[in-house]
């Protein structure tokens, strides 16, 4: 079945974290349509007001353009903690990529956790940044 897509607005993509060894977390899309049965972050339909079964819907954000990246320079950025950020539809919408671009040059500490190999689309934004990659 395909999943419900949805464009949206927030104002910002980058949240504080908690997590350790992280500053910010960042999930270009609410969601997961990978939808593994093992997911830990199925939760995030409490807080997004999803009732669709996890897995079957997606929010692709919409976030005004990030200015000034080096004011995050240092810091750790953790891109993919509730959502994968290479999922099939990063292909149409493009929104990881558009980060890496808004984030170029700024000094940030990147990791990555996807499970797909669309992430080498990307490497020529990536070697330009600081990266750990979790497979
Ligand atoms: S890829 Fe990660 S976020 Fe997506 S469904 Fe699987 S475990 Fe959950």
């Amino acid at each position: 079945m395909e999943p419900i897509i949805r464009e949206i607005d927030v104002k910002s993509v980058l949240t504080k974290s908690n997590l350790p060894g992280s500053d910010y977390s960042v999930n270009p899309y609410v969601g997961c349509t990978h939808a593994c049965r093992y997911c830990y972050a199925s939760f995030m339909k409490r807080f997004t007001g999803h009732s669709e079964p996890w897995g079957a819907f997606l929010d692709v954000k919409h976030w005004p353009e990030i200015r000034r990246p080096e004011r995050y320079a240092g810091k750790e950025l953790f891109i993919g903690s509730v959502t994968d950020p290479y999922l099939p539809q990063e292909e149409t919408f493009g929104r990881t990529r558009a980060l890496l671009e808004q984030l170029k040059g700024g000094g940030v500490r990147l990791s990555i956790a996807t499970k797909s190999d669309l992430v080498l689309r990307d490497l020529d934004l990536i070697k330009n940044l600081m990266l750990r990659l979790s497979l």
